[in-house]
């Protein structure tokens, strides 16, 4: 247990989601990968945390496994309470669409709908209405109300990626995955899309995580985990951009033979 120490009175909550002996190995035999090696890590309520490491370090797959997308090899992965090995399909389906929202580095909306119907549509799927409330705030959190009729087509690479982040909070997650939301964005929108997130968690309650390889993007979170070869290697509270970017340039040295 890393963080038994509360840093505030919010930690004494549940996480919002929690890896523990995380293990997940793809393919087998000669070709076996070890992706994630016993991780262990949880992501506090309300807080907006950053996950950074290497290519390759294990940083999707452990959003995958977390989010409920990919399965676990060993150990578990829980959303609050609930653990994602002892759900069906049918019940995770339910989970991803109720309690999990992800966002992905390609927009990964649909083409032939409006922005408003892309953010509702994970609603839609699982048979609910949308909060008029909840959906204003959102949109307006945003920054989409004069957008809602256009379709991604006819909306820059920034505003796409803020409707999906629309979408993924819409359903009021109890957690916001997002993997390398800013990747595909040249440093405005991005920029733009970062302040959502942010403003998500500070105004809205959300609990967001985010992998990023940039360390003023990093800057904007709460905290930063890091990963190095499927591992948890260390983590920084607060972070500044300047601490972020010591710790990993010390990564990229060779420090062990
Ligand atoms: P990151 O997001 O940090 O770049 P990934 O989680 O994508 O890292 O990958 C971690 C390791 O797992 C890498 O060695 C990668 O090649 C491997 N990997 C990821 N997905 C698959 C897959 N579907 N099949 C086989 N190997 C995979
Ligand atoms: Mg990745």
């Amino acid at each position: 247990m890393s963080h038994i120490l509360p840093s505030s009175s919010a930690t004494l909550v549940a996480p919002a989601a929690r890896a523990s002996g995380l293990t997940k190995t793809y393919g087998s035999g000669e070709t076996r990968v070890t992706a994630l090696d016993a991780v262990t890590v949880e992501f506090a309520r309300g807080r907006f945390s950053a996950v950074m490491g290497p290519s390759g370090s294990g940083k999707s797959t452990l959003m995958h496994c977390m989010a409920g997308l990919d399965p676990v090899t060993s150990g578990s992965a829980r959303i609050g309470d609930v653990e994602l090995s002892s759900l069906n399909d049918r019940q995770l389906t339910g989970l991803r669409r109720e309690k999990v929202g992800f966002v992905f580095q390609g927009f990964n909306l649909l083409p032939t709908l409006t922005a408003l119907e892309n953010i509702v549509l994970p609603l839609r799927l699982a048979g609910r209405k949308p909060e008029a409330e909840w959906l204003d705030a959102v949109v307006a959190t945003v920054g989409l109300a004069d957008r809602l009729t256009h379709r991604p087509a006819q909306l820059s690479g920034g505003q796409q990626q803020r409707v999906a982040v629309a979408r993924a909070l819409v359903s009021r997650p109890e957690i916001v995955f997002a993997d390398e939301p800013t990747g595909n964005l040249d440093s405005r929108s991005g920029a733009e899309v970062l302040g959502f997130l942010r403003d998500s968690v500070r105004e809205l309650g959300q609990t967001v995580v985010m992998v990023t390889h940039d360390p003023v993007a990093a800057a904007h979170t709460d905290r930063v985990v890091f990963l190095a070869d499927g591992r948890v290697v260390d983590e920084l509270h607060d972070p500044t951009a300047d601490a972020v970017l010591d710790r990993m340039l010390a990564f990229d040295s060779p420090v062990r033979t």
